[in-house]
């Protein structure tokens, strides 16, 4: 017997519908390139992204075609975020920081029908422009200067939309709405496609109280992290489904911008990859009472959360940071390291050693660990490497053309990280497979070093690489960057260590370095290190 409730099909639309008709009189707050505020309601949002979504058919964009983006997160990509899956098309924000060479990959494998683009990015895609061959390139208009005849401009586009002739999407809820590719920190970008389905069911559990993030009506949002990366976490999405305030950066990234718009616009929640929480933890801690701060969270994931970094902003400026879990292939959200009811009477540095975990899978995702002997216990010891599965996590990659490793042959994808599971559920990432340290037989785990050496007074930051070692088969070498004015001398960082290791997990080797090369999302790139060391030959 089939229940008997409405099909209802969720789709990307419906979240527009549900923000124009209930929090029209909300703001969307952006900083654009020459950094002017520019302010306009939901209602405008709505109409301008109706609008939008008319021009573009009338362009010749159809369901399952896709259009890409080149730009940073402001309301014109919001707009598109919201336009192009209205028409059943596919959104496909571009990262801006890959090289020319990837980018013109991408956009050839994808066959990206139109392309938006940020004038003040024009600069990069002049430099694979003659590689593609999109049909149409749309330019957002940000700087005095003209744009080049041979682009269509943006605001006319939009303004050319007669929104009476709306249609929105109402298909099925499985086709296909967003595409992304990850990041490659471990390889060749891949692209994974988003449908209308999981994108909603994925903003519904990031908004669960229940993760800790419960994102409301309430809340001032401001999402560091980029709109290429994963769909800026799917802030775009729950924020617009909530009618929380939204505010974006532009490019304005850094430390000092970041805070300051966190200020004058009171932002509530925040989130972004560890690095740049470092960047503006520094930069509160240079001159502690120059801003006054409105964050009740900062969501910080794609990395592990230095310890020191969560204890920092809870005992200096009263913010908690939620260390949470996820991949591209995962829409991002895996899980969070939620307070669960066992630590209501927990000390502040047992819930800080809390939060080092990654956490608990949200609602809808399940998880397991495997090594060569079967299913790992959950006993928070044994490693394994982590699977899972749930409504949005991927099935399989856009036009996988090999045979895939990521997925099991029960469906379930390989995570690529290696984790022990506690007997409550928590994840705790021991490494990435390719970066966990095989020791004489034992694994050390790369992040636990790392983090450690993060928590030393002088370093600002550290990545700990495994280095061929014929005694051992790998040992791990560490590369440090002293804070401004610091020494560090070595002997000082082993003794540092010994207290907090057994004695084979300390690194002999280190070496100081200016900065750890960042990959094209901002987390270390130890690819680049390992390179590094190669050529340098630094004996152990
Ligand atoms: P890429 O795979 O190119 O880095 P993703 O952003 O999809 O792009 O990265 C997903 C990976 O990032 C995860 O598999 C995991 O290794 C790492 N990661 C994400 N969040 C965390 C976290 N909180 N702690 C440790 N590693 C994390």
């Amino acid at each position: 017997m089939r229940g008997l409730m409405m099909e209802y099909q969720l789709t990307v639309p419906s979240i527009l519908r549900r923000a124009e008709t209930l929090f029209g009189k909300k703001e969307i707050v952006s900083c654009l390139p020459d950094k002017t505020i520019h302010r306009y309601t939901y209602s405008d949002f709505a109409k301008r992204s109706k609008k939008l979504a008319v021009a573009l058919y009338e362009l010749g964009i159809r369901e399952g075609d896709r259009v890409a983006t080149l730009s940073w997160n402001h309301y014109q990509h919001l707009e598109v975020y919201f336009a192009v899956p209205s028409i059943g098309a596919v959104v496909h924000p571009l990262n801006i920081r890959f090289s020319p060479d990837d980018l013109s990959y991408i956009i050839n494998e994808a066959e990206d029908k139109i392309l938006i683009v940020d004038q003040v990015l024009l600069p990069l895609f002049e430099k694979f422009k003659s590689l593609v061959s999109v049909s149409k390139v749309i330019v957002i208009p940000q700087t005095q200067e003209l744009i080049p005849k041979e682009y269509l401009n943006y605001e006319i586009v939009v303004a050319s939309g007669d929104e009476s002739l709306f249609q929105p999407f109402e298909g099925d809820e499985y086709a296909a709405a967003f595409m992304c590719y990850t990041s490659g920190t471990t390889g060749k970008p891949k692209g994974i496609l988003y449908s209308h389905r999981s994108i909603l069911l994925h903003a519904m559990s990031s908004l669960l109280g229940c993760c800790d993030i419960g994102i409301t009506e309430r809340d001032v949002v401001l999402p560091v992290v980029p709109m290429f990366h994963a769909s800026a976490w799917g802030f775009p999405f729950n924020c617009t489904l909530v009618g929380a305030t939204q505010v974006f950066p532009g490019p304005h990234l850094d430390a000092g911008s970041l805070l300051h718009l966190f200020q004058t616009e009171k932002v509530t929640l925040t989130g972004g990859v560890p690095t740049v929480m470092l960047s503006i933890l520094n930069k509160l801690d240079s001159d502690p009472h120059k801003y006054k701060l409105f964050l009740r969270i900062i969501m910080v994931g794609g990395s592990a959360v230095p310890r020191f970094l969560v204890k920092s902003f809870d005992e200096r400026y009263g913010i908690k940071v939620l260390h949470t879990w996820g991949m591209t292939e995962i829409s991002p959200l895996g899980s969070s390291s939620i307070t669960t009811s066992k630590l209501a009477n927990a000390s502040k540095e047992e819930q800080y050693d809390h939060a080092m975990k990654q956490g608990m899978p949200v609602p809808l995702v399940e998880i397991r660990g495997r090594n060569e002997f079967g299913f790992i216990p959950w006993d928070g010891v044994t490693m394994g490497e982590l699977e899972v599965r749930g409504p949005w996590v991927a099935s399989s990659y856009y036009r996988d053309t090999e045979p895939s490793t990521k997925f099991t042959p029960d469906g379930w994808l390989r995570t690529g990280d290696i984790v022990v599971i506690t007997e409550d559920g928590f994840i705790e990432i021991k490494d990435r497979s390719k970066d966990v340290i095989k020791s004489g037989g034992e694994w050390i785990s790369s992040v636990a070093l790392e983090n450690a050496l993060m928590g030393h007074p002088s370093v600002l930051e550290a990545a700990v690489i495994a280095v061929p070692n014929e005694k051992w088969m790998e040992r791990p070498f560490a590369y440090v960057v002293p804070k401004e004015g610091k020494t560090i001398s070595f002997d000082d960082l082993k003794e540092f260590l010994a207290d907090k290791f057994a004695k084979f997990w300390i690194p002999e080797g280190y070496a100081i370095i200016e900065a750890i090369p960042k990959t094209s999302v901002g987390k270390f790139q130890k690819s680049a290190l390992r390179e590094k060391y190669n050529k340098e030959h630094v004996s152990v």
